[in-house]
């Protein structure tokens, strides 16, 4: 069964003979919508649309795993933000900051009820309910860093970090536990294991940003959400998977932009379990019999769960997405 193997992949106990397909973040293009029969905006504000979408990443690709938390932006909307939900060529962008500083942040005491949290906890059930042990079924979060972002603007927290590293400290800690009660909600609702999107790209946090207010972070994560972590973060992470091994998380899922399936592996080690290898541009533009060979690739250099780096583009082709199951179809019938 795809759970099973899902959750053994994640943490570096796949059986052998096995390959396991998916992503923890958005499987969401104009073609899964029309197959879904459900789209964007909807598929992000609407339970039964975010639910039918994700569905598909199992039911039509053909992953181990469902995700049906698109965007970046729930935890936004409950916290107060402004959110553009876009549509079918534009993915949910957050409006204006609405905090200051440290003492600004309220976390609302109905924040799990309020729809950018209430949306994706109903669709997480409906998922859990629909596929048993069919295919896992994970949730995700976003982090203090990606959160702040949200409700400082990049810039102005951004500059904090180098003008006020105590004030970021204060952030990071008070927004620590919209993290952890999302997080522990999704997995009351069904969720199997957790995507933590950090988005400490080395462009916006270098490797001494990330050792002085992250690390740390993501090990006190690991300890405190019951479940197995998959931590995701964009760009070249070449600099810092040694220091996520160390955090305790159970897999890393990581951007092609960081090296080879087989440079990746040796930057983490053979504790860390790895999601991805497939780079998302040639996703998009490439023809399906490239796609499968890059995941034959990864599958040949030990990437635990082989699927798409980050979000896909939305105009991505569905028989790109087809064509990286197509090498776990093609075993089975050898
Ligand atoms: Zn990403």
């Amino acid at each position: 069964m795809s759970r099973r193997t899902f959750l053994q992949a994640i943490q570096r106990a796949t059986p052998s003979g096995k390959v396991v397909f998916g992503t923890g973040t958005s499987i969401a293009c104009q073609e899964i919508m029309q197959q879904a029969e459900a789209a964007f905006p909807e598929g992000h504000t609407d339970p039964e649309a975010m639910f039918k979408i994700a569905l598909a990443g199992h039911t039509v690709i053909g992953f181990d795993v469902v995700m049906p938390l698109f965007s970046v932006c729930h935890e936004a909307a409950a916290m107060g933000c402004g959110v553009n939900w876009g549509g079918l060529d534009m993915m949910p962008e957050s409006g204006p900051s609405i905090f200051r500083t440290a003492e600004d942040i309220t976390i609302p005491s109905n924040l799990l009820t309020r729809p950018g949290c209430a949306v994706p906890l109903r669709a997480l059930s409906m998922l859990r309910k629909e596929l048993g042990d069919e295919a896992a079924v994970c949730g995700k979060v976003m982090g203090a860093w990606t959160q702040a972002y949200h409700y400082f603007g990049l810039q102005e927290f951004l500059i904090k970090t180098i003008t006020e590293p105590d004030e970021v400290k204060r952030i990071l800690e008070k927004l620590l536990p919209v993290t952890i009660q999302f997080a522990r909600a999704q997995l009351d609702a069904g969720a199997d294991c957790i995507l933590l999107a950090d988005h400490a790209t080395r462009d916006l946090c270098s490797p001494r940003t990330y050792a002085k207010f992250l690390q740390d972070l993501h090990a006190q994560l690991t300890e405190t959400i019951p479940a197995p972590l998959i931590l995701h973060i964009c760009g070249n992470t070449s600099d810092r998977i040694g220091m996520i091994a160390q955090t305790g998380v159970a897999c890393f899922h990581w951007d092609t932009k960081t090296g080879t399936p087989a440079d990746v592996r040796k930057l983490a080690g053979e504790k860390l379990a790895l999601m991805g290898g497939i780079n998302n541009i040639r996703l998009l533009q490439d023809a399906p019999d490239k796609i499968a060979a890059m995941a034959h690739a990864a599958a040949a250099s030990d990437i635990d769960v082989i699927g798409p780096e980050c979000a896909i583009p939305l105009a991505t082709p569905l028989a790109n997405l087809r064509a990286i199951t197509s090498i776990g179809r093609e075993r089975k019938k050898a």
